[in-house]
C-alpha cells in the first residue's frame, strides 16, 4: 500500500488559499484584477464588515458562457494563457487561474455572469469549493462575484483577521491602488451599504485630490518619458511639499500593482538630501517595460516582479525621477511655495 495520497481538489485548494487570499483585501484584489481584465468599464465594489461578512465585485465586462462559469473556480484553470510561452507575453493581470479557486475554496461563494450575445445569465453557489446551486440568472452583461463569511471553514485564519477598521484599511488601499491606475474604468465603491465614491469622469487629478486631499494636485511634479527602453509617467512630489513622513507610494509596472524595494530606494535616493529626513516621497507613477523584461511569476499574490535587467530599470528611474525633482528647483528650506 503506498503511503502517498494525491490530495483531492478541495483540499489542495484549500492549502494554497493559503498563499493566495490572506485577508479580505486579498480577495478585493483579485476580484478587481478579474474585472479589470475583463474589459470592464464599469466597476462597483462592496464590502461589509470590512469584507468578513461580504466582498462583492461587479462588472460589466465581457461576462462567461456556461461551460467557463463552471470552469472558472477550478484550480489553474485560465483563460489568459494556454502554455508557459505566453507568461512572457503577459497582457492581463492574472494568469496563475487559481484565485477563484482559492476563494471559493474558503467562503460561501456566488457568481453569476452574463455574456451580451446571452439572452440569460448563469449563477452558481459553492461552500467550501462544494457546488451547491447551479441555475439560470437574469442579470446584466458582465459578472458579479460576492464573497461571504470568508475563512469560515478556517478557523485559524478568521480568527488570525485583525479588527474591522485594519482590515477595511487594506482593502480600501487595496481599491485606491486600482482605481488610480485605471482612470478609463468608472470606479464605484460601498462600505456597509455607504457609498464612498463613484467616479464617472476619467479626470485622474479628480481621483487624486479625491483620495489625498483637497488641491494635492498643486503638491505634485509630473514626470513623462519614453525612450527604447522603457517609459515612465505618473507624478511624484514637490520636495518641500513633503510634509508627511510617509507619503503614500503606488508604482505600477505594467499597469500591474507592485512592491518593488529596489524601485522605492531608487526614488529615495533621486530626491537626496532635497528630503527632510526619513521622510518618504508620495508617489504615483506607471513604469512600461516590454513584457519580456519582466517575470511577474514570482509570488501567487503576484505583487512581485523580477526585471530581467535590474540594472538598466534602476539606472533609468533613478535618472528620469532626479531630473523631474530637481527641474523644480526646490529644497526643503524654502517653504514650499513658488
Ligand atoms: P486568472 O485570473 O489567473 O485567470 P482566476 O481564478 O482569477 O484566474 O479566474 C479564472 C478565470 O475565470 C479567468 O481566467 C477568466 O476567464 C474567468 N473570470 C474570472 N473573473 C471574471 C470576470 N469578472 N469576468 C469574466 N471572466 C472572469
Ligand atoms: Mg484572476
Amino acid at each position: 500500500m503506498p503511503r502517498i495520497n494525491r490530495l483531492p481538489d478541495i483540499v489542495a485548494n484549500k492549502i494554497s488559499a493559503g498563499e493566495v487570499v490572506q485577508r479580505p483585501a486579498s480577495v478585493v484584489k483579485e476580484l478587481l484584477e478579474n474585472a479589470v481584465d475583463a474589459g470592464a468599464t464599469r466597476i462597483t465594489v462592496s464590502v461589509k464588515e470590512a469584507g468578513k461578512q461580504l466582498v462583492q465585485v461587479i462588472d460589466n465586462g465581457e461576462g462567461m458562457d456556461e461551460e467557463d462559469a463552471a470552469r472558472c473556480v477550478e484550480r489553474f484553470a485560465t483563460s489568459k494563457i494556454s502554455s508557459a510561452e505566453e507568461l512572457d507575453a503577459l497582457g492581463t493581470l492574472g494568469f496563475r487561474g487559481e484565485a477563484l479557486a482559492s476563494i471559493s475554496a474558503v467562503s460561501h461563494f456566488e457568481i453569476r455572469t452574463r455574456r451580451e450575445s446571452d439572452s440569460v445569465g448563469i449563477q452558481l453557489r459553492y461552500e467550501g469549493g462544494e457546488p451547491v446551486e447551479k441555475g439560470m440568472a437574469a442579470c446584466d452583461p458582465g459578472t458579479m462575484v460576492s464573497v461571504r463569511n470568508l475563512f469560515y471553514n478556517v478557523p485559524a485564519r478568521r480568527k488570525f483577521l485583525k479588527t474591522n477598521a485594519t482590515e477595511f484599511k487594506h482593502i480600501f488601499e487595496s481599491v485606491k491602488a486600482q482605481v488610480l491606475a485605471y482612470p478609463e474604468i468608472q470606479w464605484q465603491m460601498f462600505n456597509d451599504e455607504q457609498e464612498l465614491f463613484d467616479f464617472k469622469s476619467t479626470d485622474i487629478f479628480e481621483r487624486i485630490n479625491f483620495f489625498f486631499g483637497e488641491d494635492f494636485a498643486e503638491s505634485l511634479i509630473e514626470v513623462h518619458e519614453d525612450n527604447d527602453f522603457l517609459s515612465l509617467h505618473g507624478y511624484v512630489g514637490k520636495p518641500a511639499m513633503q510634509k508627511r513622513q510617509k507619503s503614500e507610494q503606488f508604482i505600477y509596472v505594467n499597469r500591474r500593482v507592485i512592491q518593488n524595494r529596489m524601485l522605492s530606494q531608487a526614488l529615495q535616493q533621486a530626491y537626496g538630501e532635497l528630503l527632510i529626513e526619513r521622510h518618504t516621497p508620495f508617489a504615483l507613477l506607471f513604469l512600461r517595460l516590454d513584457t519580456q523584461q519582466i517575470d511577474v511569476n514570482v509570488h501567487p499574490s503576484k505583487l512581485e516582479v523580477k526585471f530581467e535587467d535590474e540594472r538598466s530599470v534602476r539606472t533609468m528611474f533613478y535618472t528620469i525621477i532626479k531630473k523631474a525633482v530637481r527641474s523644480q528647483d526646490f529644497s526643503p528650506d524654502v517653504g514650499g511655495v513658488c
